[in-house]
């Protein structure tokens, strides 16, 4: 598979994201390569989804993960649970 070089810019648009459920604003940067199989399609990730899916054995962007994660929507995962404690907002809850 041939794929044209990775490289983080910064958006000026929005895309949809391929491998989270949030999508990349303009003013954000994301990771972009485009890869040429039948026809060429575009990839387009969070930072920290890429590191996610690097990390992952998966090669598709086949079904979407929590944003940087790579779980697959695991109540349970540790990474998600501090990201929704980084996430949330100050203070004590009324
Ligand atoms: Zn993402
Ligand atoms: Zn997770």
């Amino acid at each position: 598979m041939r794929t044209t070089e990775i490289k983080e810019v910064i958006s000026r648009k929005r895309h949809y994201r391929d491998w989270c459920n949030e999508a990349i604003l303009p003013g954000d940067r994301y990771i972009g390569w485009t890869q040429f199989d039948d026809r060429p399609s575009c990839n387009h990730l969070h930072p920290e989804c890429m590191e996610a899916f690097e990390e992952s054995d998966e090669k598709e962007f086949d079904n979407l993960n929590p944003r940087g994660c790579n779980c697959d929507w695991d109540d349970l995962c540790a990474r998600c649970e501090e990201r929704r404690a980084a996430n949330a907002p100050e203070g004590p809850h009324p």
